[in-house]
């Protein structure tokens, strides 16, 4: 196997075209990864097409893709579902702004699928849809702070750039400090938000301190950044929000439609008053949508009036493309698809249960820091210094120059993962494939292995060869 030194050059002379579009893009684009990012120095690919579980770069290299579009692409690329539904779609025009038939149909599937959901609304991403479900909350309550968990990821409005996953963490691992995780961001929008520690009593017990200023407390039900099975806090955090009337919502832009048909609730038995989606319920197009009880939601249900919502100060949420009916007609047609076919749940979550398995049994024997970690079709490569334990874990400076290095190994060979990242299954992904993965991964863990990189220098020994 080619050594980490002579691997960005290797690569580099596969992708010359790719190399091109990238320096074009550096004189135009604010960033030339905004849907992407990577740690440099890498290669950067550009995507030409995709079908099924593999994707074809501008140079004609073929990978096998494991990234699924961050999530949404539950049936794989191009999907038939999906290209037919979008057809008949764009044929009857992309949007009107004027209501239609497919809006309903979405809201009724969801309405069934979600146990919260007794009303819903759409928006076209899920940074909108944790916007809009956080203003809400708000509105309902006339309270003004939100509690959130350090390192879970909601988006990138103001609220949700307070202790994101790209946070390093401040204050005590039990209870952390408020802090923006970039420039931009006004102090009264941090001194707005109570930061709180996944899986932790503390947690619970600051709830109970601030429950008369808090608005809600929004959580992934399995965090992006931690990505384990939380049942037991998850039924105490309900129990705690309902005894201090602060309203729980559910951020489930991953786990919705993706844990199970009926998302992280209808998996953990625990049932929120307002749920955010986005990703797999757009069917591969830009997607979001509020769902909720009726009574968490008052403060938005209009009266059809729009002089009578303006009178009552109903929360105002509208969109040019909310709603939109290729985005409404390819959601719906992929959520029948998947409330059809169940299996397709049982296949994916046993493929990533093998590829977990097969890579954690044999990391241990070999004596190697790598661990899969995830919960049904998708999962992280952990490799830090110390267990994961927390999620200030994942800020493990080995882990991080270990998973970029797997990463661009990975890529190197043909499977293509982001940097420190999730990784997803589709439909799309046979047995084969997952045991490409293993095996790919197995070849690149040794190579690492070989040459010294899970040895406790590691961080040194990158800096020295400047990699
Ligand atoms: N919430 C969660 C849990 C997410 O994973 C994401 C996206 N990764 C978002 C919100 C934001 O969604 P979007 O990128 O569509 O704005």
């Amino acid at each position: 196997m080619i050594r980490y030194d002579e691997l960005f050059a290797a690569t580099s002379k596969k992708i010359p075209n790719s190399n091109a579009i990238l320096q074009r893009a550096q004189q135009t684009l604010l960033s030339s990864f905004v849907t992407g990012p990577y740690r440099f120095p890498a290669n950067v690919i550009f995507v030409d097409h995709g079908k099924g579980s593999k994707i074809w770069d501008v140079d004609g290299n073929e990978y096998l893709d494991m990234t699924m579009g961050y999530g949404p692409l539950i049936l794989g690329h191009a999907p038939d579902v999906t290209i037919e539904a979008a057809t008949r779609a764009v044929a009857n025009g992309t949007t009107y702004a004027i209501a239609s038939e497919p809006e309903v149909e979405m809201a009724e599937l969801m309405c069934d699928a979600v146990p919260c959901a007794e009303r819903v609304t759409f928006c076209n991403s899920g940074t909108e849809a944790t916007m809009q479900a956080i203003k809400i909350a708000r509105a309902t309550t006339h309270r003004n702070k939100i509690a959130s968990f350090e390192g879970g990821y909601h988006g990138v409005h103001d609220t949700a750039l307070i202790g994101s996953p790209i946070t390093s963490g401040s204050g005590p691992m039990d209870s952390p400090t408020s802090t923006a995780d970039c420039n931009g961001i006004p102090d009264n929008v941090v001194d707005n938000v109570l930061k709180l520690a996944f899986d932790s009593d503390e947690s619970l017990e600051r709830i109970r301190l601030h429950k008369d200023e808090l608005a809600a407390v929004i959580i992934e039900p399995v965090p992006s950044g931690y990505p384990v099975n939380m049942q037991d806090f998850l039924t105490k955090l309900r129990a705690v929000t309902r005894e201090c009337g602060v309203l729980l919502i559910f951020d489930e832009v991953i786990t919705g439609f993706r844990c199970g048909y009926g998302g992280g609730q209808a998996k953990f038995g625990v049932t929120p008053d307002i749920a955010t989606y986005g990703k797999v319920m757009g069917g591969g197009f830009p997607a979001g949508a509020v769902a909720g009880s009726i009574e968490a939601m008052q403060s938005y249900i209009s009266s059809g009036d729009i002089a009578q919502d303006s009178s009552d100060r109903k929360v105002f949420s509208v969109g040019t493309f909310s709603g939109n009916p290729i985005t409404m007609s390819v959601g719906a047609a992929v959520l029948r698809h998947l409330r059809d076919n169940p299996e397709i749940y049982t296949r994916m979550d046993n493929l990533t249960a093998q590829v977990k398995h097969e890579l954690n049994q044999w990391s241990e024997q070999k004596g190697i820091a790598a661990k899969m970690i995830g919960e049904n079709s998708w999962f992280m490569p952990y490799m830090g210094e110390t267990p994961f334990s927390h999620f200030r874990s994942a800020k493990d400076p080995a882990h991080t120059l270990r998973n970029v290095v797997y990463s661009n190994y990975m890529r190197h060979l043909g499977v293509y993962i982001p940097d420190l990242h999730t990784i997803f299954f589709s439909d799309a992904h046979s047995q084969a494939d997952a045991e490409c993965f293993v095996e790919t991964s197995k070849q690149v863990l040794a190579a690492m292995q070989d040459q010294g990189m899970f040895d406790s220098r590691i961080e040194q020994e990158l800096e020295e060869t400047g990699t």
